[in-house]
């Protein structure tokens, strides 16, 4: 069905994709924690994500797309224990768990949904899945992968071993993992240092608590993405992605437990997106080294000079690849955003030209169009896809001068790839793409004359005018943005 490659983590190595029930493709992403805003980092590996899913659609496979929500047992410190970081928000804001897992639910869609990315298909909670870990538990238990211990329940590493390696995913030894684990609280119901909770009775003060055969607890924090992944996509699977970040300890455990209660390792590709930083430091809630993705959108952030589009965020993602590290500067994404207009410009002149010159042109379109496929098919390699569509705006120019370039049917089958490859795939938001040009045209005219009224009031201090107009403009789903260099606005 197609000639993708994929890079699998598992193996180290560029595999052929090749689905177990083709065209049907069943893909699992770790989704976020909803304690807090998602930073811009993690909007980068939802996005990465959101292109393979994209693109394995373009390609004409059926995508299931399972990425869970978070919403209980994923405890401060990554492993086992600590408080819940939903629990601790709640008790710091005084709120309902829930209420947390509500506002930020809802935050993370929200930012999704303005960098365009698709709505996955199955958009599973941890607390709404208790019922299936505690029968996961219950199956390791049984086989002896598991025990219980003064009330909650471990993952058993010594019985593990004695069938199957552990830290393959990691590419480390069990001598390496060993020699990480912290003398911890909670190590001492272990019976081997990489043992790691599956259950966890709950302390009195822990507020998120659910009843067991073992205790009154909470499931660990890995073990939902196993449960979760088996009962939606089955026991084996094609695609698991998430962050590099979380290839140890979280994929590690996921496998070791989906091996053990079902003899399959999940997942048969193994996908990583590796991470943005922000002055060459990784992007991190914990260290507040963070960028809010809707900062971008107003430039209201000390990072930045100005308010970008969603599309030239997205833009300036895609230029580089998912398993590169991409370093934030406001100069970089000024220069992507540059690049990204150019690209729209000659869609634009494209759409507009008028039908003259041969049909087919000199320029071969078709030869193009499979260079762009190429370049997608080896691991998704969007800086080379974007390289070709720079290719063709220069096509593009070279044609408005010379209509033997493209020729008619030519222009119009670029145009037709251009869209396809630009908005299909990318997932760039047409926002600038006048899909009926004389009602942009007209809007652009109309809200220049409007801006410009506001811009006097504001310089003359008027600002009851300007945020009436604002206000007003807003009701009409016309967002101004102000930035150093003046305001523009989106359409919402
Ligand atoms: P979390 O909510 O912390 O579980 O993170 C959600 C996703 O974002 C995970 O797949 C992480 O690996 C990913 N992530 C976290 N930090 C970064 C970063 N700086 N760059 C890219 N992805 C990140
Ligand atoms: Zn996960």
């Amino acid at each position: 069905m197609s000639n993708l490659t994929l890079y699998d983590s598992l193996t180290g190595e560029l595999r052929p994709f090749e689905p177990i029930h083709a065209p049907n493709v069943g893909m699992y992403v770790c989704g976020p924690t909803v304690y807090s805003d998602v930073h811009l980092g993690n909007t980068r590996t939802f996005l990465s994500f959101d292109l393979l899913f994209r693109y394995l659609k373009h390609l004409g496979y059926k995508v299931r797309y399972v990425r869970n929500i978070t919403d209980a047992g994923h405890l401060e410190s990554d492993s086992d224990v600590g408080e819940d970081k939903i629990a601790k928000k709640a008790r710091l804001e005084q709120l309902e768990p829930m209420e947390i897992v509500q506002r930020y639910t809802v935050g993370f869609r929200n930012v999704m949904q303005a960098y365009n990315a698709l709505p996955p298909s199955i958009e599973p909670t941890a607390t709404g899945h208790i019922v299936e870990q505690i029968e996961m538990i219950k199956k390791l238990i049984a086989d002896d992968y598991a025990y219980e211990a003064n009330g909650s329940v471990y993952f058993s590493i010594g019985t593990y071993l004695e069938k199957y390696p552990y830290g393959e995913l990691s590419g480390r030894s069990i001598e390496d993992l060993e020699s990480g684990t912290r003398d911890l609280d909670g190590q001492q119901d272990k019976r081997h240092p990489l043992d790691f909770a599956l259950w966890k009775k709950a302390s009195p003060e822990h507020i998120m608590r659910w009843p067991s055969p073992w205790s009154e607890g909470f499931p660990g924090w890995h073990l939902e993405c196993s449960a979760m992944s088996t009962k939606y996509l089955g026991e084996e699977f094609d695609i698991h992605g998430g962050g590099m970040d979380l290839k140890f300890p979280h994929h590690e455990c996921e496998i070791a437990q989906n091996k053990g209660a079902t003899g399959h390792g999940g997942a048969r590709y193994w996908l990583h997106a590796n991470m943005l930083t922000l002055n060459g430091k990784r992007m991190a809630k914990s260290t507040g080294n963070t960028l809010d993705p809707r900062d971008l959108l107003t430039g209201e952030s000390p990072h930045l000079s100005k308010s970008y589009t969603p599309g030239a965020v997205r833009f300036f993602i895609h230029q580089a690849h998912y398993r590169s590290v991409l370093d934030f500067s406001d100069s970089a994404l000024q220069a992507a955003e540059k690049g990204y207009y150019r690209l729209l410009a000659s869609i634009e002149a494209l759409a507009q030209r008028p039908a003259q010159g041969p049909d087919r042109g000199t320029w071969n379109v078709a030869e193009w169009n499979a260079q762009c496929s190429e370049a997608m098919n080896q691991d998704l390699n969007s800086p080379v896809l974007i390289a070709h569509l720079f290719d063709a705006a220069k096509a593009i120019t070279a044609d408005q001068k010379d209509p033997n370039i493209l020729g008619r049917a030519g222009a119009a089958e670029l145009l037709n790839a251009m869209n396809t490859w630009m908005f299909d795939v990318l997932g760039l938001a047409p926002e600038h793409q006048s899909g009926s040009g004389k009602y942009q045209k007209a809007l652009d005219a109309a809200m220049s004359i409007v801006l410009d009224v506001r811009r006097k009031a504001r310089e003359s201090k008027d600002w009851s005018t300007s945020d009436a107009l604002r206000d007003a403009l807003a009701q009409g789903g016309i967002v101004v943005q102000d930035g150093p260099e003046g305001s523009s606005f989106r359409v919402e």
